[in-house]
């Protein structure tokens, strides 16, 4: 009989309650005690109430939910060793020997460097005699699963993280609002969407809306996009376009990494266009509300999945994370899928090639 708990950790996304969810009941379910971390790593550091051992019914009705139920938190203390330590210990006064992490490219970092230290952090709570060679033998081993919970469907090894799609029916949902009083008096939006690092939100919401124009980080416009964006949108115009929407993913950059903000846009489209031109921020709309079916199936099978990997997990063998890959649930080492979120890394270089390789993707210039 296992103990296996699940937490949330970094910013919080629908979908992610339908996760804890999953991994709750299918752990009971296959005979095994089910416990939430609450807060995130904060939980984990903490221990005391933060840690629950739940039941069935406590996950009822959480499979709709936005957000996440059991609370996320940034951890600054599990950055440093000693907060590790911390955490090491409270799993194991807890008799917790699998974690599922349910969190963004950072706390899946986090979960593989602790994965990683394990044997170690064992070994200086024992030198430290915080607990002793009996408590901490039967702990040898740490299954960790990493589930992909993010809005800006920002992992590169994953076809889609949950909330992504929630994300998006929201964004859609707004532009359609927008598009009609745009359409109405003739104006141009501006609509400033979540993606630091990432413009998935921004590509697929102007994919989804018929936008005029995009920004992403990855792939920054080149010398004099004022004129060809302008020369597009006033050619929309001409075909009898009567509303123009612009969509800026926040992390939009030029390619000297100058921020390319909404603001600048608008003033581009009012002095060349002289279009009537208003900002939207989404800002944290973008986040709320309930789960889209697709969330809240990917949440299930992938937590399901986790719970699965943690049981059969075989001593040695590499820390999943649950992916789904062409319509498949798969696990990826996630030692590996952790290696390739360096997207960041990339635009920082100004090596947007290789920012769109990690994503996967290529554009043809037309
Ligand atoms: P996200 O998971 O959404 O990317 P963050 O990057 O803020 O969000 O990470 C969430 C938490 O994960 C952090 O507050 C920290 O506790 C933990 N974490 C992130 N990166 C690391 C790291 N390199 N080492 C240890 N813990 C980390």
């Amino acid at each position: 009989r296992r103990k296996i708990a699940v937490m949330t950790s970094g910013g919080d996304s629908p979908g992610m309650s339908g996760a804890v969810r999953a991994v709750v009941r299918s752990a009971i379910a296959l005979g095994h005690d089910a416990y939430c971390i609450y807060e995130g790593y904060e939980g984990l550091v903490q221990g005391g109430d933060l840690i629950k051992k739940m039941v069935w019914e406590d996950v009822r009705g959480w499979l709709s939910e936005g957000g996440t139920l059991i609370g996320t938190a940034r951890c600054a203390a599990f950055r440093e060793r000693y907060g590790r330590l911390a955490a090491a210990k409270n799993l194991i006064l807890n008799g917790i020997d699998g974690l599922i992490v349910c969190g963004g490219d950072g706390s899946l970092t986090g979960a593989d460097l602790f994965r990683a230290e394990w044997p170690s952090l064992l070994e200086e709570l024992v030198a430290k005699e915080e607990l002793s060679q009996d408590q901490v033998e039967p702990f040898k081993t740490l299954n960790i699963a990493g589930l992909v919970g993010s809005i800006d469907n920002d992992m590169s090894s994953t076809d889609a993280t949950i909330g992504a799609y929630s994300s998006l029916a929201r964004i859609c949902q707004a532009v359609d609002y927008i598009d009609a009083t745009a359409a109405s008096h003739q104006r141009a939006f501006i609509i400033e969407v979540m993606g630091r690092h990432c413009g998935w939100l921004a590509v697929m919401s102007g994919v989804s809306t018929g936008a005029d124009y995009i920004f992403i980080p990855e792939k920054p416009p080149g010398e004099g996009w004022e004129k060809q964006m302008c020369d597009i949108i006033a050619r929309h115009r001409r075909l009898g376009k009567r509303k123009t929407i612009v969509i800026v993913a926040e992390g939009a950059i030029d390619r000297d990494l100058k921020p390319i903000t909404s603001d600048y846009v608008k003033k581009v489209l009012v002095d060349v266009l002289k279009l009537d031109t208003r900002v939207t921020c989404l800002g944290h709309v973008q986040r709320g509300g309930t789960a889209v079916a697709y969330d809240r199936m990917l949440a299930t099978l992938q937590g399901v999945e986790a719970v699965r990997a943690i049981v059969r997990a075989k001593p040695g063998s590499p820390s999943p994370m649950i992916a789904i890959t062409e319509n498949k649930i798969i696990r990826k080492p996630l030692v590996e899928a952790v290696k390739m979120a360096s997207v960041a890394e990339a635009i920082k270089n100004k090596d947007f090639d290789q920012a769109m390789k990690l994503r996967d993707a290529e554009f043809d210039e037309y």
